[in-house]
């Protein structure tokens, strides 16, 4: 991928719209493209910034009343003949271009809560994405072994939070790694377990109880996943096992903590 290409992809991949291999290829163009990264950057903060809330604001009951005053009242004559519907031309106008107006407002306030991805969609996006890049790129683990004894202290000192790490070999779903992730603007920690041939992402961060704690299995590029809260920790679970072995799996972590 070319400069020009991840400019006009990088806004779709900023909000979450691409489909997974462009959305890979702008993230890979964006890592190795210090003119790109930084072009990136400068996009994420003018975004970060036109979400605050400072920034939105009601049109003020005047500006209100007096675009239902500018609406013409409807006529009676619309279907008086010729003449009438000649004299009739300014006001159907009218009538066609207030409301539009009114649209294009109702759309200015309307569209940043309505267009832009709720923040569990991003999240779902964004496990999804490191999901496969840690299956493609052969970095699936920084610390591989089946210890939690090992894993869980490797995290000491790499994150500001103490995941919780539980092997469930017993269980069928053996714990084989963890390695240091970054979603949402902060970096998590990844445990990797392994099913069958399936290989399960856990994600894992402190919530700043900015979701809910509602359990969710949802379904993304072909992969299902599971978001809920641990130990106050934000939760989610991505593998390409089916919802019901998923879900037995989110069983054991929920149990544990
Ligand atoms: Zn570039």
């Amino acid at each position: 991928m070319n400069c020009d290409d991840a400019r006009l992809l990088m806004h779709g991949h900023l909000d979450g719209e691409l489909d997974l291999a462009d959305d890979l290829e702008v993230q890979r163009h964006i890592e190795q493209c210090p003119k790109c990264a930084s072009e990136y950057a400068a996009l994420r903060a003018m975004r970060t910034r036109l979400k605050d809330e400072t920034f939105r604001f009601e049109a003020p009951a005047a500006l209100k009343e007096k675009i239902r005053r500018a609406i013409p009242a409807p006529t009676a004559s619309r279907s008086n003949g010729y003449q009438s519907r000649r004299e009739g031309w300014a006001p159907r106008a009218a009538r066609f271009v207030v409301p539009m107006a009114i649209g294009a407002m109702l759309a200015l306030v309307i569209a940043p809560r309505t267009i832009a991805p709720t923040l569990n969609q991003r999240l779902a996006n964004e496990v999804v994405a490191s999901h496969v890049r840690s299956l493609m790129a052969t970095h699936l683990m920084d610390v591989a072994s089946t210890d939690q004894h090992t894993v869980k202290p490797w995290f000491n000192g790499k994150l500001d939070f103490s995941p919780p790490v539980t092997d469930f070999a017993k269980e069928g779903f053996p714990l084989v790694g963890g390695r240091l992730d970054y979603i949402d603007g902060r970096p998590v920690a990844a445990l990797v377990y392994q099913h069958g041939k399936h290989v399960i992402n856990v994600f894992m961060w402190p919530t700043t109880g900015d979701l809910t704690s509602a359990e969710r299995i949802e379904t993304e590029h072909g992969y299902n996943v599971e978001q809920m809260m641990v130990a106050g920790m934000n939760c989610w679970m991505v593998s390409d096992l089916n919802q019901a072995e998923l879900e037995k799996f989110a069983e054991l972590i929920r149990a544990k903590g």
